[in-house]
């Protein structure tokens, strides 16, 4: 009884640091999958020289990948399960019917337009605390309120809830991690982690800051911008932006 209480209380403090190590590795874009497996290794020989766990951890790392990578079908049921399970409330927004979303400059094209990660770190507003709604830079959809933000210790700002239908998740590039993206614009947010307890909502949105814009509380948010044809002129501005993105380097 009391060594199983203990391989299980050493199974969730592995299990936890191992999660740790993929978050960080998770989050930075295209970071080699050996790297995280060497972690895992190193992470679980440490203690005791039992086995059990290392396998435990493993299967739990598989598991993950397996339901990542799972069919369109189910990721979507699945999608749609977590956003009606837990999410701020709507909130009251003005929209606006425009021809184009606000300019990007090349940085922020980067990471919003072609998927890119910023560098982690102490920026942006990753220690940000104030309350207020953190909008997109793109299209000011409201996205998160700063009441879901949490220290997570990654370098990215961190939320465990979105507002209401303002994220969309789907499968990364990479096929394992979860994408998410403003569902009014499609501009890159981050990427969302479930399962490791960082709080009660068990969930937490990773995002670049360049991605946001915050609006402290008792300050207007500015009209959520809409557009009607957003797949042409997606293209074309992505086509730009590359363009200008070249010419910069
Ligand atoms: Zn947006």
């Amino acid at each position: 009884m009391s060594q199983s209480t203990k391989t299980r209380s050493w199974i969730a403090v592995a299990g936890s640091t191992v999660m740790g190590a993929a978050i960080l590795a998770g989050c930075v874009e295209s970071a080699p999958q050996a790297s995280v497996s060497d972690i895992v290794v190193s992470e679980t020989s440490a203690p005791a020289g039992d086995a059990a766990p290392v396998d435990e951890a493993k299967s739990q790392d598989e598991k993950q990948k397996t339901t990542a990578v799972s069919s369109d079908a189910t990721s979507s049921a699945k999608e749609k399960k977590m956003s009606s399970d837990s999410q701020s409330d709507e909130i009251k927004q003005e929209e606006k019917s425009v021809e184009k979303y606000n300019p990007l400059n090349a940085k922020e094209a980067y990471v919003i337009m072609q998927k890119g990660t910023e560098a982690p770190g102490p920026g942006g507003y990753t220690m940000t605390k104030d309350a207020g709604t953190y909008i997109c830079r793109r299209c000011n959809a409201a996205l998160y309120k700063s009441e879901a933000k949490f220290e997570s210790h990654c370098g990215w700002p961190s939320f465990d809830d979105e507002i209401k239908n303002a994220v969309k998740r789907q499968t990364d590039a990479d096929g394992y991690r979860v994408e998410i993206i403003c569902n009014n614009c499609g501009g890159h947010l981050g990427h969302v982690f479930e399962g490791e307890r960082f709080t009660e909502k068990n969930t937490r949105h990773c995002v670049n800051s360049i991605s946001m814009k915050f609006i402290a509380e008792g300050k207007p948010l500015p009209p959520k911008l809409v557009k009607e044809d957003i797949e042409k002129e997606e293209a074309e501005a992505k086509a730009k932006k590359e363009a200008a993105a070249k010419s910069a380097e």
